[in-house]
């Protein structure tokens, strides 16, 4: 029965071990935001882009505003009666002709700028709504973490209470041997033995080791392994 016990210790410390592991990473990602920093970096960049855009084609209409003031001027100039002579006619036609033209490149520029512009609008109203919809989801995996820290460290605490009705049982020789032997042995400083085999390392237990293992001696160790044989 005695042996039994360790072999229980060793089930309560690896479970303890496995409580702790979770904690540590449940606390990690608890507060982590660079999931949410890094679609918030995207954002900026995009909104500054648009910002750009959004001059760009301000000032492609600027431009354009300015050639249909221009072309009025010689329209007016060119049809108003008040010029006469022919040649100033013919280079206000020139003139006219030339800011036509001016005035067509300059509108399919505007209207181009205008077309990049509401396509990276287009994106940034996509990347507002799904940095929205996660700072939704990191609130509450948030809480949810919380919650589950909380009830880890609940467990923890019954398991540790309970590890120690568990070792109060264990003679103090037996029991310093196994805290010896766990950082080495990996949390596992306990094997059993069956049909004559530790059955962690699978090599056969001296017939004489077994019998004593199986009187309830929980201070002898495999000969291959090293670790505490139990019945
Ligand atoms: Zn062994």
């Amino acid at each position: 029965m005695a042996t039994c016990v360790l072999i229980d210790l060793q089930e309560v410390d690896l479970k303890i071990d496995e409580m702790i592991k979770r904690w540590r990473i449940t606390d990690r990602a608890y507060g982590n935001r660079d999931g949410l920093k890094k679609r918030e970096k995207q954002l900026e960049l995009v909104q500054s882009k648009v910002h750009s855009e959004l001059t760009s084609h301000r000032d492609a209409e600027l431009i354009v505003d300015g050639i249909r003031t221009k072309i009025t001027e010689v329209e007016t100039k060119l049809y108003g009666g008040n010029v006469r002579d022919h040649r100033e006619l013919q280079d206000l036609d020139k003139e006219l002709t030339f800011l036509k033209r001016d005035g067509e490149i300059q509108e399919l520029q505007a209207l181009e700028l205008l077309d990049v512009l509401e396509k990276t609008q287009e994106l940034l109203s996509k990347l507002t709504k799904i940095l929205q919809k996660d700072s939704v989801n990191w609130t509450l995996t948030q809480e949810r973490l919380v919650a589950e820290k909380e009830r880890l460290t609940r467990d923890l605490g019954k398991l540790k209470t309970h590890r120690a009705i568990v070792a109060k049982d264990i003679a103090r020789p037996a029991l310093t041997l196994y805290e010896r032997l766990r950082t080495p042995k990996a949390g596992r400083p306990v094997s059993k033995v069956e049909r004559g085999m530790c059955t962690t390392c699978h090599v056969s237990v001296p017939t004489q080791l077994e019998q004593k293992v199986k009187q309830g001696r929980q201070d002898l160790t495999c000969n291959n392994c090293g670790r505490i044989l139990s019945g």
